[in-house]
This record gives C-alpha cells, structure tokens and sequence, in this order.
C-alpha cells in the first residue's frame, strides 16, 4: 500500500505501521494512495 505525505507530497511506497511518518520530510500525516478516496492517517 502506498501512501503520500500531506505535507510535501511525496510518495512513500513502504511504510511501518508503528512509525507512520514521512522519511523526507518527517510530517506524520499520510493519505492512502488510492482511487480517489483519501483517508488520513494519524499517529497522534
Ligand atoms: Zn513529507
């Protein structure tokens, strides 16, 4: 499942369910890459 960071947009093709977060820039808001529906996903 890949996912994209809200915050700069880049996709992030693997991902640990632990440490949802992004590796570039860090933002810990990830959407799911698919169709066109878009569930956020917060570790907060
Ligand atoms: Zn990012």
């Amino acid at each position: 499942m890949a996912y994209v960071c809200m915050h700069c947009g880049r996709e992030v093709k693997t991902i640990e369910k632990s440490t949802v977060r992004c590796p570039y820039c860090g933002y810990r808001v990830m959407v799911k890459k698919r169709s066109s529906i878009a569930k956020e996903v917060s570790t907060d």
